[in-house]
């Protein structure tokens, strides 16, 4: 048997002995020696270099990206946990009750502003009633209605006119329109007009009141305080006037007053109150008595009567904001 056929392929890798992987070389010229593989132009040298260049500026590139997204991650954390760190240490404040804590947090609500606009004074005198102005009867209603909602404490009054605007008569007439923006500024959330009727018979009497019109922003929830105010009135035994004591009026092309039922809820382009027209908010212009009749001074128009009105136009205000009068 001839001596090579007794070697199997396998065992001559067994007693191959390996070799030691020969160093690569890094061509120093670019033509090859002879032996040394093929030969390479200069250009493909050229070539390979640039895109180790571009190879180490994009590992560059990425690298730097890396590092901003890491200090941008850590500039963004640190205050987040100063703030939870300092969460934790003020809740376990031991000198601070719970109720203050929670107060602290809570502001206070804003209370309702109420406007109330004694319809006259200064060099506008109103009506002459009987031994009084008309000025004089709403100032004092007005301002004891501004008590009665200050000493309730859920509301914050406001007036549309002061008491000096009120009283001197060489005080400039503050018009309708004025005093629907001063409350408008104040942030009013109802605007209550206060006046006295008058007319040449005596006995005419009886109570009406004016809300902002069908038509007009704000007429609906006019018209629910209007109700409350007739409701009160009808019980202290006033007459309401017309159909309910709810009444719209308009001035026509000519300045003439157009008078409408509360029955009648068509919409008219014409101009009602000066202060309804300008309020911004729901508001009613209330006719409180007729200044020329003896009963009606007696009920609602002298001293006594004022503050029976006031008490009246303070609980309508309870009524259509909702409340029960506390006083
Ligand atoms: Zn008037």
């Amino acid at each position: 048997m001839p001596r090579q056929e007794s070697y199997s392929y396998a065992s001559k890798i067994q007693y191959r002995r390996p070799q030691a992987a020969a160093p690569r070389r890094r061509p120093s010229t670019a033509a090859a020696r002879p032996g040394h593989g093929p030969a390479r132009s200069p250009d493909w040298y050229a070539m390979r270099r640039r895109r180790r260049r571009n190879r180490r500026l994009v590992r560059g590139g990425v690298l730097a990206a890396f590092v901003c997204v890491v200090v941008a991650v850590v500039l963004f954390l640190i205050p987040c946990v100063e703030q939870v760190l300092a969460a934790d240490s003020g809740s376990d404040l031991p000198d601070m009750p719970a109720a203050a804590k929670a107060t602290a947090a809570a502001p206070a609500p804003e209370l309702p502003v109420v406007a109330i606009d004694p319809g006259h004074g200064g060099v506008d005198r109103g009506s002459e009633g009987l031994g009084f102005g008309e000025y004089e009867m709403t100032w004092n209603t007005a301002s004891a209605l501004y008590d009665l909602l200050e000493a309730d404490g859920r509301f914050a009054p406001c007036l549309t006119i002061t008491e000096e605007e009120s009283r001197d008569p060489d005080c400039a007439r503050i018009k309708p329109s004025e005093r629907a923006q001063r409350a408008n500024e104040q942030g009013a959330q109802l605007l209550l007009s206060i006046h006295g009727n008058s007319d040449s018979a005596e006995s005419t009497s009886g109570y009406e009141c004016y809300p902002i019109p069908p038509g007009s922003a704000n007429h609906e929830e006019s018209l629910r305080f209007a109700q409350y105010l007739t409701e009160g009135f009808g019980a202290l035994g006033q007459r309401l006037r017309g159909v309910d004591g709810i009444r719209y009026i308009y001035y026509g092309d000519n300045d003439e007053k157009l008078l409408y039922e509360s029955t009648d809820t068509s919409v008219h382009g014409d101009p009602t109150f000066g202060v309804l027209e300008y309020a911004q908010c729901p508001a009613v212009l209330s006719e409180q008595c007729f200044i020329t009749n003896n009963a009606d001074v007696d009920l609602l128009g002298d001293e006594d009567g004022c503050r029976r009105a006031a008490q009246l136009y303070y609980e309508a205000i309870c009524g259509w904001f909702g409340l029960e009068p506390t006083q």
